[in-house]
């Protein structure tokens, strides 16, 4: 049995996989979004039900919204920000005497693909994430890397690559800079998109929706398409993942998977493209899924 936890802005999910990855248990919770203390309690609580239930006693694999630093062991990033500068790994160690692994949500995603997803038997695997925000990870031969500096994968705070001219202008990004990925191919993105165009503020849900029936919804996604193929294009020319798994919201769109491809030899330097654009498998529980993966030997 592996037990890995997902922490997240608004839920912690505790889950066990048994060794042919099926959940075999599973529990969650409300996130506290102003104590790090009350955090710590809940992911206690959580750990200690799954030892009650199931008698696991093993060691734990968390996925959080943010990185390690290498140096200290802190968390930074993190958007739930009283987790940074916080030693979350030990403190944990401390409160549930075991070993702890920690590792970004996006890395957690992509590992849950690549060991039994849609990236199952692939040497490279890229998890590109298009949610709230844009956020990646990158899986080799199983591992997740987190690098150096712990952001390895996100290229969400890249500007947009091969940009036309108005798409200099208003995409200023949370992070303090302009222009980034995650300011054009997010659900985020395509609401504003479509809100700038129609003067109407609505899900992308909704729009997707519509898009039969409504032109400009259609035309946002025409655009979607584009900016995600000259994004995808980047990623290849970097790293070459035999697999590209797309994740969150709007990875359930079956439009991207039929119109980006063959928008990528234009782009790529290789005229041919063995690199698939794939659906994830898990959906919502890769998160907890790939925490539970960090300990691949249990
Ligand atoms: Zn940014």
């Amino acid at each position: 049995m592996r037990l890995g936890i997902d922490l997240g802005g608004t839920k912690i999910e505790a889950a066990i996989l048994n060794n042919n990855g099926d959940i075999i248990w599973k529990k969650r919770q409300k996130t506290s979004k102003s104590s790090y203390d009350d955090i710590i309690a809940g992911i206690t609580e959580l750990v200690t039900d799954a030892r009650q239930d199931t008698g696991f006693a093993g060691p734990i694999g968390i996925g959080l919204p943010g990185s390690t630093r290498k140096s200290n062991g802190t968390t930074q990033g993190a958007s739930l920000t009283h987790l940074n500068n916080r030693d979350l790994k030990s403190d944990l160690k401390q409160a549930l005497n075991t070993d702890i692994r920690l590792e970004n949500d996006a890395n957690c995603f992509t590992l849950s693909e690549a060991i039994d997803g849609a990236g199952k038997g692939c040497g490279v695997v890229f998890g590109l994430i298009l949610g709230t925000g844009c956020g990646g990870g990158i899986v080799i031969n199983g591992k997740p890397v987190s690098g150096i500096n712990g952001i390895a994968g996100e290229v969400g705070h890249n500007p947009l690559p091969w940009p036309i001219t108005d798409e200099y202008l208003n995409h200023d990004c949370w992070c303090g800079n302009s222009g980034c990925i995650e300011t054009f191919i997010s659900g985020t993105a395509v609401s504003k998109d479509y809100y700038d165009r129609t003067g109407a503020n609505i899900p992308v849900e909704d729009i997707a929706a519509r898009i039969n029936t409504d032109l400009v919804a259609q035309s946002v996604f025409q655009v979607l398409e584009d900016r995600l193929a000259r994004t995808i294009a980047m990623i290849i020319n970097m790293i070459d993942p035999e697999v590209i798994v797309l994740g969150g919201g709007l990875s359930n769109l079956d439009r991207l998977y039929q119109n980006v491809p063959p928008k990528l030899p234009r782009l790529v330097f290789s005229k041919e493209i063995e690199t698939k654009l794939l659906k994830p498998q898990h959906g919502d529980s890769s998160g907890v899924r790939g925490a539970a993966w960090l300990w691949p030997d249990e």
